[in-house]
């Protein structure tokens, strides 16, 4: 069975100087490069590099990058026949600035991703696909709207709440099946911080308490916690070299889906996830560092 992509693309402008600016400053950077991201667009590739049936909806705007945002996606095997084209508004970009010492200015403009309205929810092919991916980096009325037409439709519907949002939306809460935090994210929602085993199981309850059949938080190196009404249990990190951790989460949510669209248990979704996050970390880059099949199985056999 397949899985629906419901989310941002975005291209990221990143460009490499040896210091940031000072406000008004000119600086010369030495390398540039245009890459292919948008958490929604990154999830999708996760799930596609999985051999995973994958559609992503979501909108880029008029201009070449939403050319080449729609192209690498496809590349990777994902079904880009619903993707509105914008012409209105500038596709979704990330403007990053990276300095010797790995310190960074960040500027997201939304565009295109800003403008994903009801009429997008409205044309999800929710029936046709059992797991529905959801970031929050499209307005938050249009995430909880797909979600509560998702549950409608008996679509399982997983929720990163990432980027960190100050809080979700109450009826939000009713309407996922599964939220996936990463620490920051679960401690910008329970106000508590999360550093350890202990701290994750609190917020996790709270979290759950609020309406979420499961929740599973993303611990980093020390792997994640898995709580339902049923069990709570820790799932083991992988033992990996990690190199950059840019997408490990993205990573995670695509194994996660992958493995419950193919009728896995959560226990096992969960290894998924962790062995797809985990192998993610040993690649720089985003959508370019997400693992293949066969990597995944050789990973977790
Ligand atoms: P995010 O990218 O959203 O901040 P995390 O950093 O928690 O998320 O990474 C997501 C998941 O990837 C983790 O829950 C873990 O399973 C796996 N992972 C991340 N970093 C490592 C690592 N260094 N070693 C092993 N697994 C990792």
């Amino acid at each position: 069975m397949s899985i629906l992509v419901f989310g941002s693309l975005n291209m990221d402008l990143v460009t490499r100087t040896h210091r940031l600016p000072q406000a008004g400053e000119t600086i010369a950077g030495y390398s540039f490069e245009t890459l292919p991201g948008g958490k929604g667009a990154n999830q999708a590739v996760a799930v596609a590099r999985l051999g995973v049936p994958v559609q992503m909806r979501g909108r880029v705007g008029g201009d070449e990058f939403g050319k080449m945002l729609i192209e690498s996606l496809q590349l990777a095997g994902v079904n880009c026949e619903g993707i509105a084209i914008d012409q209105t508004t500038s596709s979704g970009v990330a403007a990053i600035a990276i300095d010797d010492l790995g310190e960074n200015h960040i500027i997201i403009v939304a565009g295109a991703n800003g403008k994903v309205d009801l009429s997008d929810v409205d044309r999800l092919p929710l029936q046709a696909n059992k797991v529905l991916l959801l970031q929050l980096e499209i307005p938050m009325a249009i995430v909880l709207a797909a979600a509560q037409a998702a549950q409608q439709a008996g679509t399982i519907v997983i929720l990163d709440p990432a980027p960190a949002p100050t809080q979700l939306p109450a009826e939000l809460y009713a309407a996922v099946d599964i939220l996936t935090p990463n620490q920051v994210e679960a401690e910008q929602l329970t106000g508590i911080a999360v550093p350890d085993q202990a701290s994750a199981i609190q917020a996790a309850r709270q979290l759950r308490q609020r309406g979420i059949g499961t929740v599973v938080i993303k611990m980093g190196a020390q792997g994640a916690l898995c709580a339902t009404a049923a069990e709570e249990f820790w799932v083991s990190p992988f033992a990996v070299r990690a190199i950059d951790t840019v997408a490990a989460g993205d990573a995670f949510n695509g194994g996660l889906a992958a493995a419950l669209a193919e009728g896995r248990s959560l226990s096992e979704a969960c290894r998924w996830a962790a062995a797809a996050g985990a192998l993610a970390t040993t690649v720089k880059g985003a959508q370019s560092a997400m693992p293949t099949r066969a990597e995944l199985i050789r990973l977790i056999s």
